[in-house]
């Protein structure tokens, strides 16, 4: 999809300057993408509205900078219109597991069978096709070509067209060879819509499959929401693929319709050949939209800090009460958050500041060296780092394995930290945490 000019706008946004205007900047931007996206526009409106809100009104958590909280709030609301943060369940839940798929003609609903039956063959699985497509004439040749270059096995009758009997001879065919997975490829035109429709319904009715997916066209838009409503009230469909994903920039539009009529989109094809297809992951897609390839990490990164840095935490900061463990967590919740040097790139001002200067670069290494350090430290040491010492110093780079500099450095934080708490100690943010000033 192109969304270049969010990638753009946000780069614009994380430059900085003054922040309610760079968040409006930022927010006409993403509204004119999703109208262009062919997210509808009452939609587009209401998500950056909502954004706007959240953005303008709520607090970050202790530790994260509003522009850091605002990705996050971006992110959140994109994920949400795509169908959420949950990543959907591809295990079959029984064997045999039949998979029926349905879907307008050109959709892509046979190149996604062979798609799916690859996809599952690799996952291990025993995997058989059934083409009960017989309708179009060349459905039935196309699947057995892509079955053979995958090495899965087709059932068909080319000279019937009873696409229910084919579809019942064709489960029990694979059900007597022990096959774990049978998807059946049926039609996407009749001469009449009703026909159509009827013949899913019937198709349904015998074969009583396990999940129906619906192969939808992301370049349809918006329709989609309609053609999803009315092959649900025909066979209820429990999961979505979306196809073509790569050649339109108006994948939005069947994306969000889709999350409206609340199926889960479970993969979405990304190109014509047999292995283009995706698990559909909301949000590792809203991440690809906005071109930040460590999203996912920034927003690790807030929630476990809105979880690790408890209030009481942040009391203790502003009391001046630091012990080791509180720069221990601060710099384990830096490490674990992962490539922090693209991070600390990607956000200038970052809100949870070392105080330390150190090249980006650098500091992975450096981290790790005084976790090292921190885990070598007495119970007493690390409750009081003033009474660390030389001798003790030393000590402690000898028992971690690190310079003596590194374990200076590592004391040194711990000293930025306390300056930085004085500086916190200012009546107006006490007021605002509800400390009493003493
Ligand atoms: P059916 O009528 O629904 O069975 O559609 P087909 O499987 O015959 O596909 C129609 C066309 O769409 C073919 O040319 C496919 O190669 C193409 N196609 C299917 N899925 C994708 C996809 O994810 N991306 C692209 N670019 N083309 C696709």
């Amino acid at each position: 999809m192109v969304f270049d000019n969010i990638r753009n706008a946000l780069t614009r946004f994380l430059k900085g300057g003054d922040y309610e205007k760079s968040v409006e900047e930022f927010i006409r931007e993403l509204q004119k993408e999703l109208v262009r996206a062919d997210v509808n526009l009452k939609l587009a409106v209401e998500i950056t509205n909502r954004i706007k809100e959240r953005a303008l009104k709520s607090e970050p958590p202790p530790g994260i900078s509003r522009r850091e909280w605002f990705i996050t709030i971006v992110y959140e609301e994109l994920t949400r219109l795509l169908g959420g943060d949950k990543k959907p369940s591809i295990k079959p839940l029984k064997k045999p597991w039949v998979i029926m798929l349905v879907g307008l003609q050109g959709s892509g609903k046979t190149t996604t069978a062979a798609k799916l039956a690859y996809f599952y063959k690799l996952e291990g699985y025993k995997v058989g096709l059934v083409a009960a497509d017989t309708f179009r004439p060349a459905a039935y040749t196309q699947l057995k070509q892509l079955g053979e270059q995958i090495g899965v096995q087709v059932y068909g009758e080319p000279d019937n067209n009873d696409a229910v009997s084919i579809a019942v001879k064709g489960v029990s065919f694979f059900i007597e060879r022990r096959t774990d997975i049978i998807i059946i490829d049926t039609a996407g035109r009749h001469h009449k819509e009703e026909d159509l429709l009827d013949e899913m319904r019937k198709i349904s009715e015998q074969v009583k499959p396990d999940e129906v997916i619906l192969v939808i066209d992301a370049s349809i838009g918006q329709q989609a929401h309609n053609i999803a409503k009315k092959f649900h009230e025909t066979t209820p469909i429990g999961s979505i693929i979306v196809t073509k994903l790569d050649g339109t920039a108006k994948g939005g539009g069947a994306l969000s319709a889709v999350a409206a009529t609340g199926a889960m989109v479970k993969f979405i094809g990304t190109g014509e050949k047999i292995d283009e297809l995706e698990v559909f992951n909301p949000p590792r897609f809203v991440s690809r939209i906005l071109g930040l390839g460590d999203i996912e990490s920034l927003v690790e990164k807030v929630r476990r800090l809105q979880l690790d840095f408890t209030e009481e935490d942040a009391k203790r900061l502003i009391e001046g009460k630091i012990n080791m463990r509180l720069v221990y967590k601060q710099l384990v919740s830096l490490r674990k958050m992962g490539p922090l040097a693209k991070i600390m790139q990607m956000i200038p001002g970052l809100g949870v500041k070392l105080p330390l200067e150190v090249d980006p670069k650098q500091l992975e290494v450096k981290l790790s060296k005084w976790l090292a350090a921190i885990n070598s430290m007495t119970y007493e040491e690390l409750e009081n780092p003033d009474i660390i010492d030389k001798s003790r110093i030393k000590r402690i780079a000898y028992g971690a394995g690190v310079e003596i500099d590194d374990v200076r450095e590592l004391l040194k934080q711990y000293e930025l930290m306390k300056k930085l708490s004085k500086q916190l100690r200012r009546r107006d943010i006490l007021k605002k945490l509800g400390i009493k000033p003493e």
